[in-house]
């Protein structure tokens, strides 16, 4: 019998070192709604503040509800610390803020949520931080964009629209060459993927996708893996180099591992520095929310590979389908890294381009009977969008044409219901959506 306490399974259910609150016994997670904490004395006060000590100051910047599922998260992606924060897209803009200021770069994959590259390309440029594109089919690309000032790589794990598995490793053995962190969002692929074990230095998340699981909160987390020397090129990583005057003087890089014994000045920084700052924190609400879905997220990412393994097989004999998009259904190199790095299933989401092109695919969405058309990813419901309209319809055709997104595609989230009930409802709005092709042309 397995008693590896480090399976996914059970890690979600137990990970971190909570068994029950300290203070009732209760087994279920206590949400702790308070701003504020009593401090013992006045020195216990100024040790917190100072960082002599740990503890609970202020829910802006930590809170019990959100330890607990900062722990798990950790546990989960096989990293040293977590922050949790209110969104995907604040973990996605603190992972960055927390290593390039202006005049700074971070290399990016094309390959990106249509969110972030709002982010990216429109806010962070406007702060004075340049995001670089690298097209991830070939990982060398990455190193083309290296000058003094690259802070750090950024990539998503199993990105849609293309569904095209980024090359974790190959380009966080570049990065580290150079002592640039990758950041990996490893939103689309919890417990299939652990890009730590590949390289990566930091695993952001969108949690409110496949962790929660259940479309009922909106929350981020960012992993540091504990992995990535933040002072071997002082020149590399200025603000975990340089005394830092909001906070005494402190040089992060050095200071954290002296005070908690562990390399995770990233977690530090983020925390006392970014949430201190900016706010953005996860309410314990949600968090309680998130840590519910994260109890089951193994099983269900499961159920949700393998059915998605089963739409792809009936999709790609449908009459009315002239492509589908899975992240096994590409060419080598890229099909084998869905091989080399998801394990378990090859992934919850599925494209679609239909015969009949955007009529076709608006008539086919508009048919779905038991299918959910929303924004989100990463719900225990099947869902639907067009993405061209809706989440990437901010990007212009330039963005549109590199993320992969055509006026034909149709994304699928391949949801948890049984399996022969997902392929009956695409199949009849399948049927329906040649009418769409007629109606348009008559
Ligand atoms: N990263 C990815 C891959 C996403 O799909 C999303 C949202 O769809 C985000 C980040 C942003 O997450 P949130 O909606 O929680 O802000």
């Amino acid at each position: 019998m397995s008693t590896k306490r480090n399976n996914p399974e059970t890690i979600a259910i137990h990970g971190g070192d909570y068994k029950s609150d300290p203070a009732t016994n209760a087994v279920a997670v206590p949400i702790y709604r308070t701003t504020s904490y009593q401090f013992n004395n006045t020195e216990h006060a100024a040790n917190l503040f100072a960082l002599k000590e740990f503890g609970n100051i202020y829910t802006r910047i930590m809170n019990p509800t959100n330890d607990v599922l900062e722990k798990r998260v950790a546990a989960l992606e096989g990293g040293l610390s977590c922050v949790t924060v209110s969104s995907g897209q604040t973990a996605s803009s603190f992972a960055i803020l927390n290593v390039a200021q202006a005049g700074d770069n971070i290399v990016s994959s094309t390959d990106l949520y249509g969110g972030t590259v709002s982010l990216f390309t429109h806010t962070l440029s406007k702060l004075g931080i340049e995001i670089r594109y690298a097209d991830p089919s070939d990982p060398k690309n990455f190193e083309k964009m290296v000058d003094d000032k690259t802070r750090a790589f950024y990539g998503e794990t199993l990105p849609n629209p293309y569904l095209r598995v980024f090359p974790i490793k190959e380009v966080s053995d570049i990065g580290r060459k150079y002592n640039i962190p990758l950041i990996m969002d490893n939103t689309a692929s919890p417990v299939i993927c652990k890009p730590i074990e590949h390289g990566a230095a930091i695993v952001i998340h969108s949690l409110t996708k496949y962790i929660g699981g259940h479309g009922t909160a909106v929350a981020g987390s960012i992993v540091d893996s504990g992995n990535f020397d933040w002072t071997a090129d002082p020149k590399r990583q200025p603000l975990f180099n340089e005394p830092d005057a909001s906070y005494g003087g402190v040089i992060w890089g050095k200071a954290v591992p002296e005070l908690t014994g562990a390399n995770v000045p990233f977690a530090v920084r983020a925390r006392v520095c970014l949430l201190r700052d900016l706010g953005s924190a996860l309410a314990p609400d949600n968090a309680f929310a998130i840590i519910q879905g994260l109890e089951t997220v193994a099983l269900r990412m499961k159920q949700h590979c393998e059915n998605a393994e089963k739409v792809v097989n009936f999709l790609k004999k449908h009459k009315e389908v002239t492509k589908v998009i899975y992240s096994t259904e590409h060419n080598k190199p890229i099909a084998d890294r869905a091989k080399k790095y998801l394990r378990g299933g090859y992934g919850p989401m599925v494209g679609i381009e239909l015969k009949g092109g955007i009529e076709a695919g608006k008539t086919f969405i508009e048919s779905l009977k038991m299918f959910y058309h929303v924004a989100n990813i990463g719900d225990v419901r099947s869902l639907a969008i067009h993405p061209a309209s809706t989440t990437h319809s901010q990007l212009n055709e330039k963005e549109l044409a590199a993320s992969g997104v055509t006026q034909s595609y149709v994304r699928l989230c391949i949801g948890i219901e049984h399996v022969d009930d997902i392929i009956e409802d695409l199949n009849q709005a399948l049927n329906k959506s040649s009418k769409g092709k007629l109606r348009a042309v008559s």
